[in-house]
């Protein structure tokens, strides 16, 4: 049985992830959890999964919840988080939080022994080289849970990589991919939550209209596959059934499809190596898509995308300061504070005022995220842009 740790249960991911556990009580247990503001969400799982072990936000909510469930442990804030994913029932952490809070937790778990599934694409995007090298160094794996990355997990199975010549990450294109950056100018928040393919949290959601959510993909794909940046290319493909595909060097495709839901990625990091029946599918049916379509990805449309390669390609802080600054700016939107274009300008200013560090211990990557969250949210109350 795999004991497992999910580290943002109240969110979408943490969602499909108990409907997959759920699905199959033989072979999985939720022994310890996350919420963060959602108490009322958070209450009712401890009901229904029982876990050993919670964490939470406050001290004041460990203390209260701890009177309300005798029978559970609570632990709360980032030490909170470690103690779920490093406690000695744990044997798989699902890190579906967002944001870079799950960094520490994931390479606590990591040097832990502990098995990862990884939704969190920012832990990756911050700490990608020290994740990576603690995987190697502690002999664990990390199983992606990004459609795309599973997408290219599966190809690349029995495909030795020094074949792959190239891998090729799909992009929906978002809520706004038939506007012109004119026509960007008024958009509002309402409209930016309306993901034409996928159901997910607001911040997700937000990315994936700037294309920031592509852009820490391309990173993510680079650490988890160790593929030079000028081999991961992005195409535009609107019906998102293409997850996405792997190029070999002798020319051939490989792609993987699907129904765009989360519970086939989860259920297939959660059961690898083995496939298990899936038990709640959504309906996927070729017959009635009548066409496929592909198209470039325009860097001009898109820019946060050709940032986000920039920052890759620098490494060493600059996609910390690149995330950490995109997080304050779609909080900020998310808020009504700032206007959407001005997501990407926060970006771009945060990382062109930064002086890069190209070798960062965990401890620089978190002063760099703290400050840069400092700075952003300043220019954003002085209203810069
Ligand atoms: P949601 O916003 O739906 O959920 C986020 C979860 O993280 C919630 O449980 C939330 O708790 C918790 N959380 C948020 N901030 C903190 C914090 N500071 N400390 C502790 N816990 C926190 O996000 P998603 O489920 O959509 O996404 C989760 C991660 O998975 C992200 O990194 C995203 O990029 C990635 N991902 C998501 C996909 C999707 O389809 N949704 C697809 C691929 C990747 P609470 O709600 O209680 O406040
Ligand atoms: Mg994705």
């Amino acid at each position: 049985m795999k004991r497992i740790a999910l580290l943002g249960a109240t969110g979408s991911i943490g969602a499909s992830t108990i409907e997959v556990v759920c699905s199959y009580p033989e072979e999985f247990k939720i022994v310890s959890f996350s919420f963060y503001r959602n108490l009322e969400k958070g209450k009712q799982l401890i009901k229904r999964l029982l876990p050993q072990f919670v964490a939470v936000a406050t001290e004041k909510e460990a203390l209260a919840l701890s009177k309300e469930f005798p029978n559970v442990q609570f632990g709360f804030g980032l030490s909170g988080l470690v103690t779920a994913a490093t406690m000695s029932e744990v044997t798989m952490v699902l890190t579906a939080v967002s944001g870079s809070i799950g960094l520490v937790p994931t390479l606590e778990a990591i040097k832990a022994h502990k098995e990862i599934a990884l939704a969190n694409k920012e832990t990756l995007v911050m700490g990608g080289d020290l994740v990576m090298q603690a995987a190697k160094e502690h002999k664990v794996r990390i199983l992606p849970v990004d459609s795309e990355h599973s997408a290219i997990f599966q190809c690349l199975q029995g495909n030795p990589r020094e074949n792959v010549s190239e891998l090729l990450i799909t992009a929906s294109g978002g809520s706004f991919r038939d506007y012109s950056r004119a026509e960007l100018k008024n958009v509002g928040v309402k409209e930016a939550l309306c993901h034409p393919n996928w159901s997910m949290g607001k911040k997700i959601t937000i990315d994936s209209a700037t294309m920031m959510n592509k852009g820490l993909e391309v990173i993510e794909a680079h650490w988890l596959f160790q593929m030079e940046y000028d081999k991961i290319k992005v195409i535009l493909h609107k019906e998102s059934l293409i997850h996405s595909m792997i190029v070999f060097k002798d020319g051939a495709y490989l792609a993987q499809l699907g129904a765009s839901d989360m519970r086939e990625p989860i259920q297939y990091a959660l059961t690898y190596p083995k496939r298990v029946e899936i038990k709640q599918a959504t309906p996927f049916d070729l017959t009635t898509i009548e066409a496929l379509h592909f198209e470039k990805m325009s860097f001009e449309r898109f820019p946060l995308l050709k940032v986000a390669f920039e920052a890759g390609r620098a490494g060493g802080t600059l996609p910390s300061v690149m995330n950490a600054a995109n997080e304050v700016a779609v909080e900020a939107f998310l808020n009504q504070k700032i206007r959407y274009l001005s997501i990407e300008k926060y970006v771009q200013e945060a990382m062109m005022k930064h002086q890069n560090h190209p070798i960062p211990s965990l401890e620089t990557l978190l002063e760099v995220d703290r400050q840069t969250r400092v700075m952003v949210n300043e220019w954003i109350k002085k209203g810069l842009f």
